[in-house]
């Protein structure tokens, strides 16, 4: 089934200079880009975003990893493209994370994870509203040139 689906490069992604590299690998995949664009991230975000994670202990550090810097939110339309995406993307915890994906290849661990991407369809649409203004920020277009 066609979704839509939401990815943040996180503020470490930004900072090593991935935001190429990795959103190449998205392409690479064939994956259709419908939305981009660098922002930082207010409190209000974050409790919005991780507000699901508040009483763990290590929110905090949450916090403050995500308002170190900006982070690139992308906004992807693809077939099965959340479970495809979280299978590009990798475990949570970068020593769990499949060889070869995103957070295998480039995140230091767990506190510095890289990359966000939704669980859910479900999620993605409340992320993605959450993310983007949906109505003027996403793009419909037909991929006329690509051949
Ligand atoms: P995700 O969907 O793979 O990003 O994982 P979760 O939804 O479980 O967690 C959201 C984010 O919270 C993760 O990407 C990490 O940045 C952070 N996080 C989750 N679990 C831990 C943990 O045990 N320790 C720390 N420091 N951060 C965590």
């Amino acid at each position: 089934m066609i979704q839509k689906t939401l990815i943040l490069l996180k503020p470490d992604a930004v900072q090593k200079n991935l935001i190429g590299q990795i959103i190449g690998r998205f392409e690479t995949k064939g994956l259709k880009v419908i939305g981009l664009k660098m922002m930082n991230l207010d409190d209000k975000l974050i409790n919005e975003h991780y507000g699901f994670l508040a009483d763990k202990p290590f929110f905090p550090k949450i916090v403050s990893y995500m308002t170190a810097g900006p982070v690139v939110a992308l906004a992807i339309e693809w077939e099965d493209s959340v479970a495809t995406i979280r299978q590009l993307v990798g475990a949570t915890n970068p020593i769990e994370a499949t060889p070869g994906s995103i957070r295998a290849d480039y995140a230091k661990n767990i506190d510095n994870n890289i990359i966000h991407a939704s669980d859910s369809p479900e999620t993605a649409e409340i992320e993605l509203n959450r993310f983007f203004n949906v109505s003027t920020e996403l793009f419909d277009y037909t991929r006329t040139l690509a051949n």
